[in-house]
């Protein structure tokens, strides 16, 4: 270990692993820390006995991801790069299988909406073309309602994925749902093939190969601010179980800049001493909403039991009458999203089948039940899904060997983030994150916010972006 970094990384999620990594090959000497025992952050797995391994944000991403990781991590990585073919909708309103691609989306519009065609090219170039100066006081549902009125069946085939992947909703503005629209449901939906686990261990061979000095179950506690610019970071033993005595704990290492890729709020409100933030620019950062959470249940199937591929990659399930953001949100669950794990996921193991159910949810639904009330809860939410299931896997409950619950405080715990949300902030974030270096010189952050910035592509590009601001400034 270096007494002294160039850089030093708070976090290993996405965004923080891809800072590391660009600042690294330009050069400069990186000292990335976590608190949790491995890296990834959101994008992680659990093994469990009897052979599972559970991914817990594999469940799609945009075309982008290929060339982000050819560009700042390897080729290797990139190649792994495979298209998920199978998506499929099931809900009140409609049950339909499409490729996730512009031009399915436009036959099923067409053939199945009976929207004209030339209404729906000029949606698809619209979302494309948005900019902040002709479009920023548009909100989606203005959006919808210019292109598609009164048709909340459209509405919910072209938003309910966007609001299941990163919480937005109607009232958001149409900008940011023309970006992630254009990534993310014109080219088609993406996944990693061998798992979380094989990715996460590629980036790390890459980092150490680069040089990234890298040291887990640490905790980032106090950023050090002197002559008003960055100087340091210190630290302790991480509060997680199992996680040991750090090497770091109690040391200030000393930095010129340092990237936090922990939650936003809690950067700048924890890890900052008050007294360094301007007044003004503190009670617009405390404004800043956070974005709602998960809940999961993680499915496991016996080994001889291999599902049927005609259930789909990832199955979009709703009983609500009409698509309501709000009603995904709430703990009376009427929406879930299946990802059907098969043994194509992970061809370098044995055979084995797996779901993981997602849905959103508030923090408050599950941070305040006593402990007795929140097993119960656990219990209650695994038997639902299992319910829920079989109408697509009709002997599911036979073929379960594994169950398991995730709820808002499990992602709260294992990743520090405020109300344990999974994509950051909302869109008011952004500027809040790209404002820290004008307060305090020196201090950056990378992470998801603002919903343009979060998943896992919005993560790594902005760890680049964030990465070659550091870099310019160093
Ligand atoms: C249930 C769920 C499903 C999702 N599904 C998808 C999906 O299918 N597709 C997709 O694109 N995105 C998905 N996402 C979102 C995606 O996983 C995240 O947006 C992305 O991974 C976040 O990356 P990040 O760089 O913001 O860091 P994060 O993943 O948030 O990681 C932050 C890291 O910082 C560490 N840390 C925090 N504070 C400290 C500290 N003080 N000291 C040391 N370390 C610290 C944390 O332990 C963590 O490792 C999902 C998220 C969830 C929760």
């Amino acid at each position: 270990m270096q007494s002294k970094y160039d850089v030093v990384v708070i976090g290993s999620g996405l965004g923080g692993l891809t800072t590391a990594n660009v600042l690294a090959r330009n050069g400069r000497s990186v000292l990335l820390v976590e608190q949790h025992r491995q890296l990834g952050g959101l994008a992680t797995w659990f093994r469990r006995p009897k052979g599972h391994i559970f991914d817990v944000s594999l469940h799609g991403f945009p075309v982008g991801m290929i060339k982000s990781c050819r560009r700042f991590w390897n080729a290797e990585i990139a190649d792994s790069i495979v298209q998920l073919r199978h998506i499929r909708f099931d809900n009140p309103d409609f049950s339909l299988e499409t490729t996730f691609d512009r031009v399915d989306f436009t036959r099923i519009l067409t053939e199945r909406f009976g929207i004209a065609q030339a209404t729906i090219d000029d949606f698809f170039n619209m979302a494309r073309s948005m900019t902040a100066q002709n479009d920023g006081h548009l909100t989606t549902r203005e959006l919808f309602e210019r292109f598609f009125p009164g048709r909340t069946d459209v509405v919910r085939l072209l938003m309910e994925p966007i609001t299941y992947a990163n919480g937005s909703t109607l009232d958001d503005p149409a900008l940011t749902y023309g970006i992630v629209f254009s990534n993310f449901m014109s080219k088609g939906v993406y996944t990693f093939e061998g798992g979380t686990d094989r990715l996460i261990a590629m980036m790390e061979a890459e980092l150490r190969k680069n040089g990234v000095e890298i040291v887990t179950s640490t905790d980032a506690t106090r950023i050090e601010v002197e002559h008003g610019r960055v100087s340091g970071v210190t630290f302790a033993d991480s509060a997680l179980p199992g996680c040991g005595h750090s090497p770091l704990a109690g040391q200030t290492v000393v930095c010129r800049a340092v990237v936090s890729n922990g939650n936003l709020l809690s950067t700048i409100l924890e890890m900052v001493d008050a007294k360094y933030w301007d007044r003004e620019f503190l009670e617009q950062a405390k404004a800043v909403r956070i974005n709602n959470s998960s809940t999961q249940v993680y499915i496991g199937f016996r080994p001889e039991y291999l599902a049927d591929e005609s259930n789909g990659d990832l199955l979009f399930t709703s009983v609500a009458p009409e698509f309501d953001a709000k009603l995904l949100l709430s703990r009376q669950i009427t929406s879930r999203t299946f990802s059907f794990y098969y043994p194509k996921t992970r061809p370098q193991l044995a055979p084995r089948c797996s779901v993981v159910a997602s849905t959103n949810a508030n923090f408050c639904d599950w941070s305040t039940l006593t402990p007795e009330a929140y097993e119960a809860s656990k219990r209650e939410l695994i038997e639902e899904t299992i319910a829920h299931l079989e109408k697509y896997i009709s002997d599911a409950r036979e073929q379960i060997d594994w169950t398991e619950a995730a709820t808002p405080r499990t992602f709260a715990r294992y990743t520090k983030h405020r109300g344990g949300a999974s994509f950051g902030t909302k869109y008011e974030g952004l500027a809040i994150s790209r404002a820290l270096p004008e307060q305090i010189p020196g201090l950056y952050h990378a992470g998801s916010v603002g919903i343009i910035m979060s998943g896992w592509l919005g993560a790594v590009n902005y760890g680049v972006i964030v990465a070659n601001d550091v870099d310019a400034v160093l």
